[in-house]
Parts: C-alpha cells; sequence; structure tokens
C-alpha cells in the first residue's frame, strides 16, 4: 500500500445511522482526489453500533484505521487525536454525518496543491438547522472575533486542511482546552478558504446538545482572549465614579433642602441586588479561568486510547 497523501480524520460518537452512508460518500469522493489516501476514524466512546460498523470496514480495507477512547472526550478531543495518529502530507477533518460534503475535499486539496497550508470550508449557507442554531452561530463567531486579537475566520467550524507542518506545530501544543479552529488560526501558516453549502444532517441527531455547544464557545473565549477578565475593571470604574457622583448630588440636595426621595428599602434592595449580581457574575468569570488553569497545571493526557486498528501509536506531546 503506498503512503497516504491526504488523511482523512472522521470524528465518530454514536453514529451508527450514517456512518455507513459517509464511508461510502467519503472512499468516493477520495478516490476520484486521485491521492493515495487513509481514514482515520475517531470512535469517541460510542454506545451503539458504530464500533462494530467501524470494524468491518478496518477489516475489508486497510486504508481505515481506527482510534478508540476508552470513554467519551469530546469532538475536538477527537480531531486532535485523529491528527496525531494521521500520516498523510495533508490532512483533512470532517463531520461524520455528512453536514460536510465530502466532495468538497477534491477542491480543499487543489488549493492545498497550489501551495496553501491552511484550507478552511467555509459555510455560506446552513440547511437543516434551527434559526435559533444559525443566529448563535452568526453571533458567536463575530463576538469571539471582537475578543481576540487572532484572526479567527467567521462561519467556519473544522471542516478544513491542513498541511502536515501544521499539524506538527498543533500538535506541539499543549493545551487541554482545544478549541482547534482558533488554534489552527493562531499558527498562522498560508491561509485560505473554499466555500461550500452546509448540508442538513444525513441522519440521527445531533451530538453537540446545547450543553455541549456552549461549553465549546466558552472555551473559544477563555482560551483566545482574556477580556471578560478585564470587563470587572470597566464595570467597577464605571460604577464607582457613579456612586461618587450620586452621592456628591445627595450632598448638594440636602444643603439646598430639596426634597424629592421617599425614604424606603425598595430602592435600596434593588440597587443592591442588581450589584451583588455584578460581582458575583465577576467572581464567576474568574471561576471560568481558574478551573481552565486547573485544568492545565494537573497535566492529563488528553484522551485515552482503548483500541487501535492499523493506526500508529501517538506522536510524543510537548508538555
Ligand atoms: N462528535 C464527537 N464527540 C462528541 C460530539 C460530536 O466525536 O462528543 C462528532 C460527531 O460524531 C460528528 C461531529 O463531531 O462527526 C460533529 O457533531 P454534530 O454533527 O453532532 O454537531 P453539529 O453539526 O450538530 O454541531
Ligand atoms: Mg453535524
Amino acid at each position: 500500500m503506498p503512503d497516504p497523501v491526504v488523511s482523512v480524520v472522521l470524528p465518530v460518537y454514536n453514529e451508527e445511522e450514517v456512518l455507513p452512508e459517509t464511508l461510502r460518500r467519503l472512499t468516493a469522493a477520495l478516490e476520484s482526489v486521485g491521492e493515495p489516501f487513509e481514514v482515520v476514524v475517531v470512535n469517541d466512546g460510542s454506545r451503539d453500533g458504530t464500533m462494530r460498523i467501524v470494524r468491518e470496514v478496518c477489516a475489508a480495507d486497510p486504508r481505515f484505521k481506527l482510534v478508540s477512547f476508552s470513554r467519551n472526550f469530546g469532538h475536538q478531543t477527537a480531531i486532535t487525536a485523529g491528527m496525531d495518529h494521521s500520516s498523510g502530507q495533508a490532512i483533512v477533518v470532517i463531520d461524520a454525518d455528512l453536514q460536510d460534503p465530502p466532495e468538497v475535499i477534491a477542491e480543499l486539496v487543489s488549493r492545498w496543491r497550489e501551495g496553501y497550508e491552511v484550507v478552511y470550508a467555509r459555510r455560506i449557507e446552513r440547511k437543516g438547522e434551527t434559526a435559533f442554531k444559525r443566529r448563535t452561530a452568526r453571533l458567536y463567531y463575530r463576538l469571539l472575533r471582537g475578543l481576540t486579537t487572532v484572526d479567527i475566520p467567521v462561519d467556519t467550524g473544522d471542516f478544513r486542511l491542513i498541511d502536515a507542518k501544521v499539524r506538527d506545530a498543533l500538535l506541539a501544543v499543549p493545551e487541554h482546552n482545544r478549541y482547534v479552529r482558533g488554534l489552527v488560526s493562531w499558527l498562522g501558516f498560508r491561509q485560505t478558504f473554499v466555500p461550500y453549502v452546509r448540508e442538513k444532517r444525513f441522519a440521527g441527531v445531533t451530538k453537540y446538545p446545547l450543553r455541549k455547544m456552549i461549553r465549546l464557545a466558552a472555551d473559544g473565549i477563555t482560551s483566545f482572549s482574556y477580556k471578560p477578565l478585564k470587563a470587572g475593571i470597566a464595570i467597577g470604574v464605571a460604577l464607582s465614579v457613579f456612586a461618587l457622583l450620586f452621592a456628591l448630588f445627595i450632598f448638594v440636595s440636602r444643603l439646598a433642602g430639596w426634597v424629592f426621595m421617599e425614604p424606603g428599602w425598595a430602592s435600596l434592595m434593588c440597587v443592591m441586588l442588581f450589584f451583588f449580581g455584578v460581582v458575583l457574575i465577576m467572581l464567576g468569570v474568574i471561576g471560568e479561568y481558574i478551573a481552565r488553569i486547573f485544568e492545565e497545571v494537573k497535566g492529563r493526557p488528553l484522551y485515552i486510547v482503548s483500541e487501535r486498528i492499523g493506526a500508529l501509536p501517538d506522536r510524543p506531546r510537548a508538555r
């Protein structure tokens, strides 16, 4: 078997309903690219029939490899493991639910051949996703850009091609809270994008419930911006200035003998609750960052592999 030129990283979590069709379409698309390829399937702790399907395809076709986690470690970690185990010169990350059409890979590869080291696939349209998801995603990508100095492109997920050089640089980044798309932007290299239409999920349901979505969003922000921490200073200064002016105003009105304020606790209560709220929110923000520091300091491995088929052991990770 020739050495693979293109490695495809396919994270799967309970995808038995789509996987046979995905593997079929992926194989067809990759064969039409005309380069030797491998597909590294990363099983992220599936509890359905996913493993059976992957084992079958690995047995029938050595171009398919498997890395299976001991439990669910999450999508970003699965992508990282796939890259760890990839041996091609270009690595493509793609979702398993056919929302990212495998046919786009040919375009990604041809841009890579032109010399680009990172080729993003940018969603120009999203089909079959709720208005809520589309709107929050749109808003989020713009908020993230506003908060960070890293040039993270809008409307791009993890569907992209990276050169082996970029993969090696990425794997040398020891961060645990991996927001892969941000890290890739942070690395630099020659980047470009190709537009595509994000299809609706072929079958099954999303494996990104709101809770995971929020976590990913928070990882993106805390890993690439400390502006939320600084917001406390701005709010604090603004409130102090306001309080000072207000005190001055009360003092003057007393001297002048204006009477316009009712004595009472309702107004005081509102003000106090509001300010306690602000203080607790800021404490929470600090807590988020500390939790992430804690996570990094423990230095646990990113993931635990329970089974490999055809895939090389992990590359040693910088630490
Ligand atoms: N996925 C994963 N681990 C998880 C959640 C998702 O490996 O904990 C995989 C999933 O199998 C799919 C990809 O990540 O291949 C994207 O997930 P999904 O399509 O459910 O997310 P959405 O498109 O709804 O944001
Ligand atoms: Mg999807």
